[in-house]
């Protein structure tokens, strides 16, 4: 089969689907990979990489299956044809996905947001590894628009404190981001609804932040709270926040806005200074003030809310991304590598978000 690796087109999407190394790995399974001109030029991995690799570099949206990384646009479905197949993400809970195009047009759409997360799936989840980036991202954006230090100083001129650090939502950006802040030096405090995370935040070394709620839902993820719920946590989170330096927030709940966490009576009691990232901004923002994809000042509290922190560290995202991508393909080629899905797999049929005809 023929795998295409298509230039991102998404303005300030560096990422790349397929990095040259699992080109290689997939070239020597007897994929034939085709790279359209450029796609790796954002990641810094010019042509000559992939040629090397063992892929051609020509017409990409040709082949069998068409790998990227954000979803496509109008322009880019269009370039699609019936019994291919596309992996990607593609925003199967956002209401202006791209899903009923695809199916229309007869292609084989995977989301890679919608691979069930079981133990088997691991190498595959392309929403940890990507979290993982932008939890570690958040802290360093946390830290450079700080005005303070954040590890504890002894110095000749005196002594600094360390910065106290609270992450709200400790899901695998989260626990990145309490682990980042950890290695710079920070005191670190970690709080979710699901009461399964204390052990996972006192692992890395911060302590749990107990406001006794509890939202465990389906499949690890939380539920929304109730609106008595929500206003509890909101007053609790008042009280806890004002003595913290810097907050980051990573709270979501799936195919839901992001709950507000962090009000505007909770910012307006944080010391001047003090500085929150708010990773949620994409469905609306944890914080009440956040203005998605901006830096603003409120109270003397910096609120920044960065989208799409992966494409900023377009290298290793991409190459932990393409693990992902090379995993969920390899599952898809039989014992003679031909491409051959098999939808009695619960990965296959979970991530499978159009039915073409073929196929059904
Ligand atoms: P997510 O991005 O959906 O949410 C981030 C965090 O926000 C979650 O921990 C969630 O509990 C929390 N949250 C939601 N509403 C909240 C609220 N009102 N207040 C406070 N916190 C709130 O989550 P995620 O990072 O994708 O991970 C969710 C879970 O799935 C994790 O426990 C992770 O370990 C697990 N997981 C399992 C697998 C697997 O088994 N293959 C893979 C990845 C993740």
């Amino acid at each position: 089969p023929s795998v295409g690796v298509v230039r991102e087109t998404g303005a300030d999407e560096r990422r790349v689907a397929l990095v040259p190394k699992v080109v290689a790995s997939l070239s020597n399974k007897g994929v034939g990979v085709v790279v359209e001109a450029g796609a790796g030029l954002g990641a810094l991995i010019p042509d000559e990489l992939y040629r090397e690799a063992g892929a051609t570099v020509g017409d990409a949206w040709a082949c069998d299956v068409v790998v990227k990384v954000a979803p496509p646009s109008d322009a880019e479905v269009a370039k699609l044809r019936a019994g291919q197949m596309l992996i990607g993400f593609l925003a199967p809970r956002n209401a202006d996905n791209q899903i009923g195009a695809l199916a229309a047009a007869g292609v084989t759409a995977f989301a890679v947001e919608a691979i069930p997360r079981i133990s088997r799936a691991q190498v595959m989840d392309a929403l940890s590894s990507q979290a993982n980036v932008a939890g570690y991202k958040a802290v360093l954006v946390a830290a450079s628009e700080s005005t303070r230090f954040f590890p504890m100083l002894t110095t000749a001129a005196g002594t600094v404190k360390p910065a106290s650090v609270l992450v709200l939502g400790v899901g695998v950006a989260g626990l990145q981001a309490l682990a980042t802040a950890k290695r710079l030096g920070g005191r670190t405090t970690g709080y979710d609804v699901r009461p399964e995370v204390a052990e996972q935040v006192r692992s890395v070394g911060a302590q749990w932040l107990d406001l006794g709620i509890d939202a465990a839902g389906e499949g690890g993820y939380a539920r929304e709270l109730t609106d008595a719920e929500r206003a509890e946590q909101q007053q609790a989170l008042e009280d806890a926040i004002k003595g913290f330096d810097v907050v980051i927030t990573t709270a979501l709940v799936p195919g839901r806005p992001a709950p507000r966490l962090v009000t505007a009576a909770a910012v307006e009691g944080m010391k001047p200074g003090s500085v929150i990232v708010d990773l949620a901004g994409e469905t609306g923002g944890n914080c009440e003030l956040t203005e998605p994809g901006q830096t603003i000042v409120e109270h003397g509290v910096t609120i920044c809310s960065p989208l799409n922190l992966p494409a900023t560290m377009p290298e290793h995202a991409s190459e932990l991304y393409s693990k992902n991508v090379a995993a969920l393909l390899e599952l898809m080629l039989d014992e003679n590598g031909a491409l051959e899905p098999d939808f009695s797999d619960e990965i296959l049929s979970g991530a499978r978000v159009t039915r073409s005809k073929e196929n059904s």
